[in-house]
This record gives structure tokens, C-alpha cells and sequence, in this order.
């Protein structure tokens, strides 16, 4: 898999755990289903593509400010409690790496 695809996953992933836990939805409510259609058109259309860097770190910050501050608070919630889904190798490069 891509870093491109590999992100989409993650992201996907993240902002619906996020929506389980915060909103208490089975399935994505409105705001989470716009943050994520907003973050996954983010990913692709991206002008680094595969040679991405994090987007956290990344000069072109690309997010508009309300975005940005949204997928922050879901990587918050959602980033240490990736440890139980995820196998923990995964997981430690993860959280070097964050990619948002
Ligand atoms: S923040 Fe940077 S790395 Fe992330 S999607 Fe936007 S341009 Fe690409
Ligand atoms: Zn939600």
C-alpha cells in the first residue's frame, strides 16, 4: 500500500474511533463525515504525493485553519488509543510519524 493510501486508511480509521468514543455514533455523524471527506480529498490531491512529508510538519499546511484544529483534536483523542487496534510496531513508528 502507498503513503497516500496508507493515510487514508489511518485518518479514516482515527476520525471514526474518534466519533465512537466523543459522539457515541455507530456509524460517522455529519461533522465527522465532512472532516473526513475534507481529509481524505486533502490526501489526494496532495502536491507531494507519495514523497509526502507529516502533514504536521509540513510547510504548505494545506488544511484551512478550521480543518486543521478539527483533525488535531481527533489525532489527540484518537493517536493513544491507536495502541489497542493496532500492533504496537505499528503503533511506536506511528507516533514518531504521525502523519497529521
Ligand atoms: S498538509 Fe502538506 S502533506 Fe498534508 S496533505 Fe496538505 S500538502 Fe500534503
Ligand atoms: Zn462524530
Amino acid at each position: 500500500m502507498g503513503k497516500i493510501e496508507s493515510e487514508k486508511s489511518t485518518v479514516t480509521y482515527m476520525i471514526g474511533l474518534y466519533c465512537r468514543k466523543k459522539h457515541k455514533q455507530n456509524s460517522l455523524c455529519l461533522k465527522c463525515e465532512e472532516l473526513k471527506a475534507y481529509a481524505l480529498q486533502r490526501l489526494g490531491t496532495c502536491s507531494y504525493g507519495e514523497q509526502k512529508p507529516a502533514c504536521k510538519v509540513c510547510k504548505t499546511h494545506c488544511y484551512k485553519a478550521t480543518m486543521r484544529e478539527r483533525i488535531r483534536q481527533v489525532m489527540r483523542f484518537s493517536g493513544p488509543r491507536m495502541i489497542y487496534y493496532y500492533p504496537l510496531d505499528y503503533v511506536r513508528h506511528w507516533l514518531k510519524k504521525s502523519p497529521l
